[in-house]
Parts: C-alpha cells; sequence; structure tokens
C-alpha cells in the first residue's frame, strides 16, 4: 500500500538528510503511528508519500504505483486518492460545515446527489450531524478537527495521512479524535498518523515506527511511545473511548491498485487541504 525503498530526502542548504535511508512497507487496511521528536522528519515523510516533495534518492510506491513515474499533470488523480489531516484543520472559514465537506466532493466533480447523501453520512460518523449549518468559528477546537476528517474520508480515499492531528487539543478531546480515526481504519482505510503525544500511542497499541533524525530506529507491532511502556490501563491518560462495531462506518472498498485512468482535465489542480483562507 505504501512502500519506501531506501528512501533519503536532503534539503537544499541543509548538512543532515531530513529522512535517511527509509525503508518502510505498510500493508492495506493497518493503523500506523510514526513517531519522534520535533524535527525528527516525520512530515517530511509524510510528504514523500502525498508526492509533495520528491526523494532524493530512493523510491515510494504508494497504491503499487511508482510517484515517480506520476506524471505531474496526473498528481491530482493521484491525491483524490488519499485523504489528509492536519494540526491546524484547515477549514474554510467562511463556509458552513456542511459546505466545507461539500466542496472536496464538488471539486471533483460529484453530483449533487451524491453529496447530499455522502456528507450527512460522513458527519454521523465523526459525530457532527447536528453541527451541518454551524461555522468552523462556533465550533470547539475538537469539533473542527472532526469536520477536517470528515472532509478527508467524504470521498473513502484509501489512505489517510495525518500530521499531529491531535497537536492542538487536550487530551480528552484527542481520545475522541483517536475512536473517530479508529473507526475510519476499522471501515478499511489505511491510516499513518504522525504524532509525538506519548499518552495516545501507548493507549492505542497500534504499530509505531520510530524515527530519529531522520532514520527508522524502531518499528514495533502494537507498539507504544517508548519501547516498553505501560499498555492500555496504567497509562495516566483519559481512557480512549471502545469502538463499537455496530457504528463502524460503511467498509471502504480495499482499493490496492492505482486507477490513473481518469482524464486529468476532469481533475482540479487544488485539493481541499491546500486551500487557505
Ligand atoms: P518533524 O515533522 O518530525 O518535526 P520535519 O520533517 O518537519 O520533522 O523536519 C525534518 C528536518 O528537515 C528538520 O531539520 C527541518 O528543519 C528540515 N526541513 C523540513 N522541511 C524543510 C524544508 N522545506 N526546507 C528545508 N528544510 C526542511
Ligand atoms: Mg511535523
Amino acid at each position: 500500500m505504501i512502500l519506501f525503498d531506501q528512501v533519503s530526502k536532503m534539503y537544499r542548504g541543509q548538512a543532515r538528510p531530513a529522512v535517511h535511508n527509509v525503508t518502510l512497507d505498510v500493508q492495506a487496511g493497518e493503523f500506523v503511528f510514526l513517531v519522534g521528536a520535533s524535527g525528527s522528519g516525520k512530515s517530511s515523510l509524510l510528504r514523500l508519500i502525498l508526492k509533495e516533495e520528491r526523494p532524493s534518492n530512493g523510491t515510494v510506491h504508494v497504491l503499487g504505483q511508482d510517484l515517480k513515474k506520476i506524471p505531474a499533470r496526473k498528481v491530482p488523480i493521484f491525491r483524490r486518492s488519499l485523504g489528509v489531516v492536519f494540526q491546524d484543520f484547515r477549514l474554510l472559514p467562511q463556509k458552513t460545515v456542511f459546505d466545507n465537506v461539500a466542496f472536496s466532493l464538488q471539486v471533483i466533480g460529484r453530483s449533487s446527489g451524491f453529496i447530499h447523501e455522502a456528507v450527512p453520512d460522513v458527519l454521523q460518523t465523526v459525530g457532527l450531524a447536528s453541527k451541518a449549518d454551524n461555522f468552523p468559528h462556533e465550533l470547539s477546537g475538537g469539533e473542527q478537527q472532526r469536520v477536517a476528517i470528515a472532509r478527508a474520508v467524504v470521498n473513502k480515499p484509501a489512505i489517510l495521512v495525518a500530521d499531529e492531528p491531535t497537536g492542538n487539543l487536550d487530551p480528552a478531546t484527542s481520545a475522541g479524535i483517536m475512536n473517530v480515526l479508529s473507526r475510519i481504519n476499522a471501515s478499511g482505510t489505511t491510516v499513518l498518523m504522525a504524532t509525538h503525544d506519548a499518552g495516545i500511542v501507548n493507549q492505542m497499541q497500534r504499530r509505531v515506527v520510530e524515527i530519529s533524525q531522520g532514520r527508522i530506529v524502531r518499528d514495533e507491532h502494537e507498539g507504544g511511545y517508548q519501547e516498553g511502556s505501560v499498555p492500555l490501563g496504567e497509562a495516566d491518560t483519559a481512557p480512549i473511548p471502545v469502538v463499537d462495531e455496530r457504528e463502524a462506518v460503511e467498509p471502504t472498498p480495499l482499493k490496492k491498485k492505482l486507477d490513473l485512468s481518469v482524464d486529468p482535465d476532469e481533475i482540479p489542480e487544488q485539493f481541499p487541504w491546500e486551500l487557505r483562507a
């Protein structure tokens, strides 16, 4: 699903590579934490997956496609198969919750009928059905992040990439966000989340890839933030609510291959997460 083969990223004018000889294989359906100190290279690694940066060395495959071989005009089609969430939400302030989510479907040409079914559905999934007509400034930080997640997943991407999505939120609110991300993962979406929140990582006990100075220094299934860290129950943060399978979202068909056959003229250059107020 995501494959790094000896990938390095050296920014111009920097003494050390931000990503250093990384080899990593993420399978369809996995939930992976990418942990490490600030400046360790987490965001750089995620930007390589989004094809926002080009590796200096090595190859990155996403959905079976060598990213080097995707021509520039097809990049928007490629990005359509990914959902992205950031620490700072990046909602459009002058649009309602409904319209923020609907906008990401409008720009890819979805019909109004589709939008009026899909948006309420996804708002239900993230627990915001009652806030559809509110504006971002009327919401709490946690609610704004739920809108951003709804927008990222409404088109049922195969992969959700989240860069410190709980970085601006308190522990209880973060737990709610993790519950939403767990449900999205339970529906079949592969989730890759960068964080340095030890409490969350320890509680979730999912795969942990630790990066230090650009290098992978640990890759542990069902891990915690530190090696041998305390699992669920003994950590001193609010417990993360258990996923109720009956409420789990509709399964996402496991798209393992990328289809680049869509006419690029039908795809906009910009994606919602790239738009700025
Ligand atoms: P993290 O997300 O783990 O905090 P980053 O990937 O943002 O780490 O940064 C890794 C290293 O690369 C840091 O030393 C940072 O200063 C550097 N870096 C990140 N982005 C750029 C850039 N666009 N140009 C030059 N250096 C960068
Ligand atoms: Mg970062």
